[in-house]
């Protein structure tokens, strides 16, 4: 590949091919090689984008397509928005997080039963098998960056609906608006939201355990406060994900401070309000309405959002 494309950009390859190229490369080198489109719904570089991207599988990998068994969610699409797509039902819905900064790896996961073997993970996908391939754990889509439509320079956020009122023109600079996750989705989109395939692979929603801590006191992420009770809970309850979905309620509140155990039991339940993601600018996360009772920091995030209450 390093014929074709510059390897060392960025720590992501760029490539100058067509995917089927890459993918009669990438097959004729083992029978074991396996493609995934990542983040598959992203504006930029990605198999669905609304900058880049085609509407179906096939026409993207060519006569490759039927050895496309799965793609990637990315952070602004959880599996419930692809199940709205027939034509994705024989496709596996992975998660994945990026490797570029450690503290974010293990974001969204894909969770086995399986021998811990690559094989044994790529026949659990491939089969979609709900005893091998158990659940996803996710972003709530809000939060990432490309959920709705809009200009982050002109602080434009806009619904698919919205957008489309405005023929997708920023009213600020009149340029073409960013077009989100939400928005594709809705538009290849041929079922009503809500549909649940008869073989999906279920999955949790969660938020990471340092944006819950530093939602519970007012706090940014990179703050001593946070990032201190963040460690002190990972030492107490053994791993963030044991924190966030299997530590009971009564050991969380035995643990943690109150306002941590309530954001963490909130976030379980779905109760959260996100003014979501748009234009390459991060969902805000709102867990309590008011600033947590326990707490004394004021919240940080301004008022002037439009938070979007989740009905889970
Ligand atoms: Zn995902
Ligand atoms: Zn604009």
């Amino acid at each position: 590949l390093n014929k074709i494309g510059n390897l060392t950009a960025d720590g992501r390859p760029i490539l100058g091919l067509d995917a089927e190229k890459l993918a009669e490369i990438v097959f004729n080198i083992s029978k074991y090689c396996v493609i995934v489109p990542a983040h598959a719904w992203t504006p930029w570089f990605s198999i669905f984008g609304s900058k880049s991207g085609f509407d179906t599988i096939e026409e993207c990998f060519g006569k490759y397509s039927k050895y496309i068994f799965a793609i990637e969610t990315g952070l602004s699409s959880d599996p419930a928005m692809n199940w709205r797509l027939s034509m994705l039902d024989n496709i596996s819905l992975i998660s994945c997080s990026d490797a570029h900064s450690p503290s974010k790896l293990g974001r969204e996961v894909c969770v086995f039963e399986t021998e811990l073997s690559y094989n044994a993970m790529f026949s659990a996908i491939r089969h979609k098998n709900p005893s091998k391939f158990l659940f996803t754990v996710e972003f709530f889509p809000e939060e990432g960056k490309y959920h709705y439509d809009g200009h982050r320079d002109c602080q434009i956020r806009w619904t698919p609906k919205e957008t489309k009122a405005h023929n997708k023109l920023c009213s600020v600079c009149g340029r073409p608006v960013t077009v989100g996750v939400m928005h594709r989705v809705d538009d290849l989109a041929d079922r009503s939201d809500g549909f649940r395939p008869a073989t999906a692979i279920p999955f949790k929603s969660m938020i990471p355990l340092q944006e819950i801590i530093a939602e519970s006191k007012g706090r940014g992420v990179g703050t001593k406060a946070v990032q201190e009770a963040y460690h002190s809970a990972v030492q107490k309850l053994r791993t963030e994900f044991k924190i966030l979905l299997e530590t009971s309620a009564d050991e969380l509140r035995a643990a943690l401070l109150p306002e941590i155990a309530d954001g963490i039991i909130k976030v379980r339940e779905g109760k959260v309000s996100i003014a979501p993601g748009y234009d390459g600018e991060f969902g805000k996360i709102k867990i309590f309405s008011e600033p947590h009772p326990a707490s004394s920091a004021s919240g940080g995030l301004g008022t002037s959002l439009h938070f979007m209450e989740r009905g889970i």
